[in-house]
């Protein structure tokens, strides 16, 4: 897989954060692949995470039936990359809200049939990329929250999949505060050598999408 156009949608506060430091990480593997890379940092937009009737621009065609899937425009960063990445903290075994706004609102339009169709969401792919506080054992079939895989099931099969993305394996950084330095520069390291060889076989099997839009 050759992505020529990265959007990475980027939700933490500081730029001295692991998080930054996966996301620089990101932009300059890629970068250096010849790709073009684009970065939404969700808190330096101050990003408006509740989706509501003030997006619509020229104004609302049903306000008595409004349906924000009906009614948003297609986002024109989204539509332009070949490959999607998150980067977040995880919260609450999920995305930060500000994140969580950015799916609301930017791939709300996905859920219109006639937006869906232009966006071509087929040809695109995604993935998490994120920290925890966490070791890997608690998001295990023996630990305390369980099996990540069911965890990330909403974000990754009810929204990515959903919409049409296909959706490489996580890049799941486990704990990097409690590590030491050399730990977190493995990690980073690791990320990068992945970005090089990029996901060959790395899509996750999730049931295509023509099978949640058969009743269309
Ligand atoms: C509301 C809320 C809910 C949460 N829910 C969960 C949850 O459900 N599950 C869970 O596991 N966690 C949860 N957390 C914890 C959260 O996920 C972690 O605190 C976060 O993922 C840590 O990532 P960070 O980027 O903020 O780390 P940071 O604390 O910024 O960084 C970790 C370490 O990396 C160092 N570092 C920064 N840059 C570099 C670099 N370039 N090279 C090497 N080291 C570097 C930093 O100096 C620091 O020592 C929650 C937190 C909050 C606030």
């Amino acid at each position: 897989f050759a992505a020529k156009k990265v959007l990475i949608v980027y939700a933490h506060e500081s730029p001295a954060s692991f998080n930054a430091a996966a996301k620089d990480a990101a932009v300059a593997a890629l970068t250096a692949q010849g790709c073009t890379v684009e970065v939404s940092d969700l808190y330096a937009m101050k990003f408006k995470a509740a989706a509501t009737t003030e997006d619509i621009t020229g104004g609302v065609k049903d306000a008595e039936n409004f349906s924000y899937a009906k009614e948003i425009k297609l986002q024109e960063k989204l539509k332009e990359a070949d490959l999607v990445i998150f980067q977040f903290p995880m919260y609450w075994s999920s995305v930060p809200a500000i994140m969580k706004g950015w799916m609301d609102r930017v791939l709300g339009c996905v859920l219109s049939l006639f937006a869906h169709s232009l966006l071509s969401v087929q040809d695109k792919k995604a993935m998490l990329s994120f920290t925890t506080d966490c070791p890997e054992s608690v998001y295990s079939d023996t630990g305390i929250n369980g099996d990540i895989n069911v965890t990330l099931w909403p974000l990754q099969n009810g929204i990515l999949n959903y919409c049409g993305f296909q959706v490489f394996a996580p890049q799941i950084f486990w704990d990097p505060a409690t590590g030491s330095p050399e730990s977190r520069s493995s990690m980073l390291e690791g990320w990068r050598t992945r970005l090089f060889n990029f996901l060959v076989d790395d899509l996750l099997p999730f049931l295509h999408l023509s099978s949640h839009w058969f009743f269309l």
